[in-house]
Order: C-alpha cells, then structure tokens, then sequence
C-alpha cells in the first residue's frame, strides 16, 4: 500500500492492484464492491461450459461476478474501471460484455457530465429559476450548480431521477431530452425534495448532458441494488 497525490491509494487484492480512494467515504457512487470469489470445492466444473477442472484445466475466477471458469470461458481481460482496476482483469463472457459497454460511459459520458450544461433551475415549487451551470463533482459524487448562487446534490441522496423530453415529433422522429426532474433527500432532512432543470440557450448541449445523466442513472441503480 503506497500514497499518492489527490487523495487517492494503491490497493492489491487477490483480483489485481486498485487505484481507490484514501477515505472509503468518498468512493465514486459508479464503483461495485469486488465480489465475494466462489469457493473452489464448491466449482468442480467450469460454471459455462461444464467442464470439469483438474490438474490440467485449471479453474478461473471473473473477477467482475466471482463466479468460475475454465479458461476458455474466462479469458478476455477487460478494463473494469468501476472496481477501479488499474489493469484489464479477467472476466467471463457476460461480464466482459458489461463492462465493455461502461467503458464507453468512462471514455466519453463521464467527461460530458464533468463538462456541465446549463439550465434554468427551479427549485421545490418555487416561482423563481435561475440559469444556472451543472456539472458531476470530480469525485462523481454530486451535482455541482452555479449561477448567482452555488447548490449541490449529492448522488446518493437522489431518490428520484426523471428525463423530459420535448415529446415526439408529428413526424415520428425522436424526441430530444430537454430537461430534468429530480427529488433528492437534502442533508439531515427525510423530505424530497424537487429539483427542476429545464434545458437553457445552447439546447443540443444540455441534451448531450442529459443523455449523459440517464447513462449514469442506469449505473447508479445497479450499483444500488447489488
Ligand atoms: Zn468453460
Ligand atoms: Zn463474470
């Protein structure tokens, strides 16, 4: 275990090293726990195609679900930045196919969240809005908004996530987000409350953001759930 800069750690677990964060508390809401590994005497056989292990075939751990495989089944090693591997790491068929497709969220979702847009912002049921410019934290871990005044909601404390669209066109064509409702529990408070962002003048950028937001919605429920 060794220190380096931005508050950030060196781990190796029996899965490979970790880049996480100095102080569990702030770990990206995006991450997944490493999963408990299978016990061997309990996978005699390959968990995909049934072989049976033996000196020969040798079994492997998905380092994504614990579960076990033979090689064959588990050979790709595949970026999985949610568990904040510093290297590709072993995975099974289903898992590699998982974590290919969060790369993208990695590779270009998460720099347009980091990016922000801006909004008229309503909050509760207030009359008033302001335009304001909302961006993900660098640490993932809340909306930061900016206008005259600064307000920020953390992701974990969002009950409710919504995505509004300008509906569908006559046309039939595909309808563009345009807005946000969210309800979120504030700090030392057990009441929702809403929050309201509507897209502001640049339209096709808040609606980049906003498809960025459902990507990352996705990903905070199955983080949840786990
Ligand atoms: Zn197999
Ligand atoms: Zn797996």
């Amino acid at each position: 275990m060794s220190a380096v800069p931005d508050g950030k750690k060196l781990v190796r677990s029996p899965s490979g090293l970790r880049m996480v964060p100095e102080n569990g508390a702030f770990n990206s809401p995006f991450s997944l726990d490493e999963p408990q590994w299978v016990p061997d005497k309990e996978c005699p056989r390959c968990m995909q195609c049934d072989t049976k292990f033996d000196f020969i075939r040798r079994k492997h751990h998905c380092r994504r679900c614990g579960r076990c495989f033979c090689d064959k089944c588990c050979s790709k090693k595949v970026a999985l930045p949610r568990m904040c591997f510093v290297d590709p790491v072993r995975q099974c068929a289903e898992c590699s196919l998982a974590s290919q497709k969060e790369t993208e969220f990695y590779d270009k979702q998460i720099k347009v969240l980091l990016g922000g847009g801006t909004f008229v912002v309503t909050l509760g049921t207030s009359e008033k809005s302001e335009s304001m410019t909302c961006r993900l934290s660098n640490n993932h871990r809340y909306l930061f908004l900016d206008g005259e005044s600064h307000f920020e909601v953390e992701l974990s404390r969002i009950s409710s996530m919504q995505i509004l669209t300008d509906g569908s066109s006559p046309g039939g064509g595909m309808s563009r987000a345009n807005g946000m409702l969210l309800h979120f529990k504030p700090m030392g408070s057990q009441d929702a409350q809403q929050l309201r962002m509507e897209a502001a003048d640049d339209k096709k950028a808040a609606s980049l953001w906003l498809a960025a937001m459902h990507k990352a919605a996705k990903l905070l429920y199955e983080a949840r759930d786990q």
